[in-house]
């Protein structure tokens, strides 16, 4: 029997979806499946009150490449939000990335000569507190972040944050997580330095449902539990966005990931925080952050014209059994196990492994649309 279809894409998120488009714009035939209940993937929204919920975190769409740029907005147009978080350290209001107008908001100083001199003397008394203790590099992330930024930055707005997101205590953790810390000397609140962001118009399920047009889509199905042992029988080609070790049966072990969970709640008031994202840096606050959802969209007046708003207070969270696997663990024992199992899925001729959880990597958006538009099947080189 000949199979029927080119490619069995077993995962509708971003790569999945933009798999299926690419292909089926070159005349082939697709089914996608997802044992979620809807497609998307990550980028799920869920539309409560009319505003759309970043249901597995919030997103921001930002890159420099402008192809993959045009690529998405020729799907969908994107709006003009610009990512600009703010952090509540004891009630008190601080601008990120640290900028101009954060080192204002810590020290009231007003020109970058008097910022710098600022952050130049604390690391300098951070590494001659080292050095009186007799040591020369730094032991932990705690003296590694106040090397490089000095007490007061570290303690407002990396401390509690970073112990929260760890579960441990920054003097617990490896110097290695934080290897530099941006300071900008301008007044600049965009997060990102990208030439390009922005959120879909209508939100991210109107990018993956007209990347998904015309293909055949099957929700709340596992490929485990269905067609593991069969899709060879109705399509040339397995493109996998699982799971990598969960392919293998976990045979070399099992990876790890952290995760976060959130408590979503709709809030009778039309506006909230005033901004998409605030975090909470300090360690007592038991949730990161918290994101209100409609900042991404409605802009302005629309802000009001909408009389609810609805909040999702965000918690890192280790990952267990079951849970959601949302970051990769970057440590030795994670980096080499991973390598071994994408050795092993080398070694299968017509099975792609992509995105995230099939290359145990953390990739933002663009990235994953890049390497699809990028693979060999397609051969579109940006
Ligand atoms: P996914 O979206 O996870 O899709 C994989 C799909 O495969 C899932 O739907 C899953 O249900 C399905 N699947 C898995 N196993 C099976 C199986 N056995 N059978 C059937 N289906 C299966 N990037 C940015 O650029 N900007 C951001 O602001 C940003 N914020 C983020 C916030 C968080 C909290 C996280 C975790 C990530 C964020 N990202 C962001 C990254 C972004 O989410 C990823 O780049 C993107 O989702 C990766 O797409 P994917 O298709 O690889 O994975």
């Amino acid at each position: 029997m000949i199979p029927y279809y080119d490619y069995l894409i077993v995962g509708s998120g971003l790569f999945g979806a933009t798999f299926a488009y690419c292909a089926k714009q070159m005349g082939k035939k697709c089914l996608v499946i997802d044992k979620r209940p809807h497609i998307g993937g990550n980028v799920y929204c869920e539309n409560i009150e009319g505003i759309n919920v970043h249901k597995y975190g919030a997103h921001i769409f930002h890159t420099s490449n402008k192809a993959v740029w045009d690529f998405v907005n020729s799907i969908v147009e994107f709006n003009r939000y610009t990512n600009s978080p703010i952090a509540n350290y004891e009630g008190k209001f601080y601008n990120l990335p640290f900028n101009m107008n954060t080192f204002y908001q810590i020290w009231g100083i007003t020109t970058p000569t008097e910022a710098m001199a600022k952050i130049e003397q604390q690391k300098a008394e951070a590494i001659a507190r080292m050095r009186a203790d007799g040591v020369s590099e730094p032991r932990n992330l705690e003296e590694q972040a106040l090397i490089l930024v000095g007490k007061d930055i570290y303690e407002i707005l990396i401390k509690g944050y970073t112990e929260k997101q760890w579960g441990r205590k920054c003097t617990e953790l490896p110097a290695f997580i934080i290897r530099r810390i941006p300071v900008r000397l301008v007044f600049d609140n965009n997060y990102f330095n990208d030439k390009y962001q922005g959120v879909p118009i209508g939100g991210y399920n109107k990018l993956i449902e007209g990347l998904l047009d015309g293909v055949k889509c099957e929700t709340s199905v596992d490929f485990f539990a269905t067609y593991k042992d069969c899709w060879r029988e109705i399509a040339n080609k397995l493109v996998f966005t699982g799971a990598i070790d969960e392919f293998f049966n976990y045979k070399l072990g099992k990876l790890d990931w952290r995760t976060v969970s959130f408590e979503t709640e709709v809030v009778d008031t039309p506006n909230y925080q005033g901004n998409a994202v605030v975090n909470y840096t300090e360690r007592v606050i038991p949730y990161t952050r918290i994101i209100e959802h409609k900042h991404f969209e409605m802009l302005g007046q629309k802000v009001y014209d909408c009389l609810k708003t609805v909040i999702s207070k965000e918690y890192s969270v280790e990952y267990k059994e079951g849970m959601e696997r949302y970051y990769p663990v970057n440590d030795n024992r994670n980096n080499q196990l991973a390598e071994a199992y994408r050795k092993l899925a080398e070694d299968e001729q017509d099975i792609i492994f992509g995105g995230r959880l099939g290359q145990y990597r953390y990739y933002d958006m663009a990235p994953i649309i890049q390497h699809v538009l990028n693979s060999k099947e397609f051969r579109v080189n940006f």
